[in-house]
């Protein structure tokens, strides 16, 4: 058997989820963090310290946890445990940083471990109580020649942007404290009698939100959160070819989180206005042209304007049958090609003129 039972030392059963370790662990960081007590304790508070880090080290370690499970062992039973053998810095690091753990603590204590975790960048680690921010969805109506030609599209949206006031940090100083509601633990609990039994209800702490912590002095504009809402005008470039129903996701353009976090990203929902002239098969262009019907019989041309505003100008051979589809290749979108159609236009009404000559093709047989 091994001779610590690391479960409680931290105060958690046998069969806690690796959430509830890292918490207690947390909350236990915070609570033997050797400044807050008095120098004729100090040295009591980092030996907890290291205790607690001891048993957080193997169990927050799906093998070495597995080994001391089964077979009592840790790894530590007979060198003992240094510093050296910390590897979960990065869990504690952002919380103890806000605490002004730096200090002598660190290195006196951690030595040679503290100055590798810097190295491997455990300072890019997000400060406690970051959030990503949501992302945000937006609905983008575009024409036949925006999506042609591609287009750089301004848009108006709310999103929460950094606080001004607290530069996101939701306080001036950017303190941290234990939070006074749950004392760290994050939760609360609540007790209801049902006759002689007393139920426990437990839930996430209102005040602290299950962090554990608070700020300090929480900023007055934002409330602590590091962000308010604003509208704000985004440009966003769209790329040829686009199709309604399509969603381009640009990222990093959502909200920013909480006290600073990440952004979340932009989702841009194509929406295809309807068009007078084309309709659109991926991409292919589909017109009709009304032509008259001596054009038919005769030929001729008739000219439209592409999606580009060029103009395109289709032959029409004599004795066009009415819908008969001429294919324009290259003049559709991103290359694809332009299928018009020649509707035979037939006169509703006929001039006197018109009507003697119509008599006489049909003299003709015509
Ligand atoms: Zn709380
Ligand atoms: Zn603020």
């Amino acid at each position: 058997m091994a001779k610590k039972d690391y479960y409680e030392i931290l105060g958690v059963p046998r069969n806690a989820s690796q959430e509830e370790i890292k918490r207690a662990y947390r909350r236990l960081a915070m609570q033997y963090h050797p400044d807050r007590h008095p120098p004729e304790k100090r040295k009591w508070a980092e030996e907890k310290f290291k205790e607690i880090s001891e048993a957080y080290e193997v169990l927050s370690d799906p093998e070495k946890r597995k080994q001391y499970d089964m077979y009592g062992q840790s790894p530590y039973d007979t060198t003992g445990f240094s510093w050296e053998n910390f590897t979960r810095m990065e869990d504690i690091f952002d919380l103890l940083k806000d605490f002004g753990f730096f200090g002598d603590f660190f290195r006196d204590i951690f030595g040679n471990a503290w100055r590798q975790t810097t190295r491997t960048g455990y300072q890019t680690a997000q400060r406690p109580g970051t959030r990503r921010g949501e992302d945000i969805s937006v609905n983008l109506e575009l024409t036949l020649e925006e999506i042609a030609r591609g287009v750089e599209k301004q848009i108006r949206i709310r999103r929460y942007e950094p606080c001004p006031e607290c530069a996101g940090k939701g306080s001036k100083t950017g303190g941290w404290q234990t939070c006074p509601t749950c004392h760290g633990t994050g939760y609360v609990e609540r007790f209801t009698r049902h006759g002689f039994i007393t139920f426990a209800q437990r839930s996430p702490c209102p005040t602290c939100g299950g962090k554990g912590y608070v700020l300090k002095e929480p900023c007055p504009v934002c409330h602590g959160t590091g962000r308010v809402m604003k509208e704000v005008t985004l440009s966003i470039r769209i790329p040829p070819g686009v199709k309604g129903g399509q969603t381009l996701k640009i990222t990093g353009e959502g909200h920013v989180g909480e006290l600073g976090g990440p952004r979340g990203d932009l989702y841009v929902n194509i929406i295809e206005k309807k068009h007078p002239v084309f309709t659109r098969r991926d991409r292919d262009l589909y017109a009709e042209v009304e032509i008259p019907v001596s054009m038919a019989v005769l030929g001729g041309k008739v000219e439209l304007k592409d999606l580009h505003g060029k103009t395109v100008t289709v032959k029409i051979e004599s004795g066009t049958q009415p819908g008969t589809v001429y294919r324009i290749p290259g003049r559709g979108i991103n290359g694809g090609d332009l299928y018009v159609k020649a509707v035979v236009k037939i006169p509703h009404k006929l001039s006197k003129d018109a009507r003697k000559l119509f008599e006489k093709l049909r003299e003709m047989g015509l």
